[in-house]
């Protein structure tokens, strides 16, 4: 078959193909059809899964673990099932899979359960690119304990210098975390390079944590091939609701980590003398967890796995490729990150020369334009681009060539309204 029928064929799959399946995307915004780009932020959600979490909740809305009557077997089996379903998504076994709140309470629950292993003159490595989740708990552990953190540099381009990693991992390094995707850049990091690096040339414990909240709606992830000791990543990234989060730990690691909060259902027994806790992975879920939330995770990952990640990935690309290009026939506009699309994902950040990225975001906003203007929680990133803020669209599944074709033209009539 000819690539460009090839691309015609995943083009007609997807876009305009699952819009039916997002009803959000079918209302208006300041009486415009909505044009939804900031996907990175925060994903739209299809029928299925809002349809699940009601279900739970007219159906067989029952406390988990705890009930001995049908109902809230119902709901445990639901839930654990959830995990069952969450483990097999990324390769990894359902005990490895804890439930938090999102991304940030993932890192923040690796970096507190870590800080005693940490000793003087170790250190800790990043990168530049760090969303502000991943870099402020390892920043603050590094404080308390009086080690350095190191940042790996990014290329004029926008990548990852890999030249520099070799020089900021040694043998002092105990733990390297790093974003898969960077969700400013859209750069897609070599992290299984960076965990076999770390591995050989860390510290003999140092543990790789990936920040996969950017890729995981975007690419197949397996953690063992990945290599990774750690993965974290957002429900509401991937199709399903806010408030769950999923930390992927090695069971060993995660055996060997204390818990991360104390209270009910994290336990095994309780006297006035003392506690001891819980199997893997109750050990690390204290109180009652997001029991909705989770159930409508496992339908978000259902729903990705019915469509197939590679056919995703594969339309994903074009429509970045699309993207790319369309944005940089527009005069006065910078691109921050790589400009082809090799190696990149649908986050796009861009400045329009004169015009400020939250003017940008309004005059989008009144066509029904959604982006994101800001620093986007990349601080940082922002003072190594040398810039206060970027625009940044993000593209989904569901968006369209359309949807560029109306950005691009909503973006040229903004330079009209400032260079008049
Ligand atoms: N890391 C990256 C790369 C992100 O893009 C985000 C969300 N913007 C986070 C971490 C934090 O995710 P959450 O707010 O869901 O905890």
């Amino acid at each position: 078959m000819l690539a460009a029928q090839q691309q015609e064929q995943h083009i007609g799959l997807l876009g305009e193909a699952v819009k039916k399946d997002f009803p959000l995307l079918h209302t208006l915004m300041n009486n415009k059809p909505i044009v939804y780009l900031d996907s990175a932020a925060t994903s739209q959600k299809p029928r299925q899964v809002l349809d699940a979490i009601q279900r739970y909740y007219e159906e067989y809305n029952a406390n988990v673990h705890r009930g001995i009557y049908a109902l809230s077997e119902k709901a445990t089996t639901a839930y654990e099932h959830a995990r069952f379903i969450i483990a097999r998504f990324i390769n990894a076994m359902p005990e490895e899979i804890i439930f938090t709140r999102g991304t940030t309470e993932s890192l923040n629950l690796i970096a507190y359960t870590n800080v005693k292993q940490l000793r003087q003159g170790q250190n800790i490595v990043l990168t530049q690119m760090e969303h502000h989740s991943n870099l402020v708990p390892w920043q603050q552990l590094a404080k308390e304990k009086g080690i350095g953190v190191r940042f790996i540099r990014i290329t004029p381009e926008g990548r990852l210098d890999m030249d520099h990693a070799h020089q900021c991992i040694d043998h002092n390094t105990k733990i390297v975390s790093i974003t898969h995707i960077s969700n400013v850049l859209g750069a897609v990091n070599p992290v299984k390079e960076i965990a076999i690096l770390a591995h050989e040339r860390g510290a003999q414990d140092c543990i790789v944590v990936v920040d996969a909240a950017q890729s995981i709606a975007h690419t197949p992830i397996n953690v063992k091939e990945l290599g990774c000791d750690f993965l974290a990543f957002s429900s509401h990234k991937m199709f399903g609701p806010t408030g769950v989060g999923i930390l992927y730990g090695r069971k060993e690691l995660l055996d060997q980590m204390p818990p991360f909060q104390y209270g009910g259902d994290m336990i095994r027994e309780v006297r006035f003398e003392g506690t001891t806790f819980a199997e893997l992975p109750h050990k690390f879920e204290a109180g009652t967890p997001n029991i909705a939330g989770v159930i409508g995770l496992a339908k978000a990952v259902e729903y990705i796995k019915s469509i197939g990640m590679e056919k995703i990935q594969a339309y994903e690309h074009e429509l970045t490729t699309y993207a790319l290009a369309r944005l940089q026939e527009i005069d006065g506009l910078t691109i921050y990150g790589p400009k082809t699309s090799e190696q990149r994902s649908g986050v796009i950040s861009f400045s329009v020369h004169g015009l400020h990225p939250h003017d940008m975001a309004q005059l989008l906003d009144r066509e029904g334009i959604c982006v994101r203007g800001g620093h986007h929680c990349c601080m940082p990133l922002m003072s190594v681009l040398q810039v206060s803020g970027t625009t940044r669209i993000s593209l989904s599944l569901y968006n369209t060539k359309e949807d560029i074709d109306k950005l691009v033209t909503a973006i040229e009539a903004a330079k009209q309204v400032f260079y008049r």
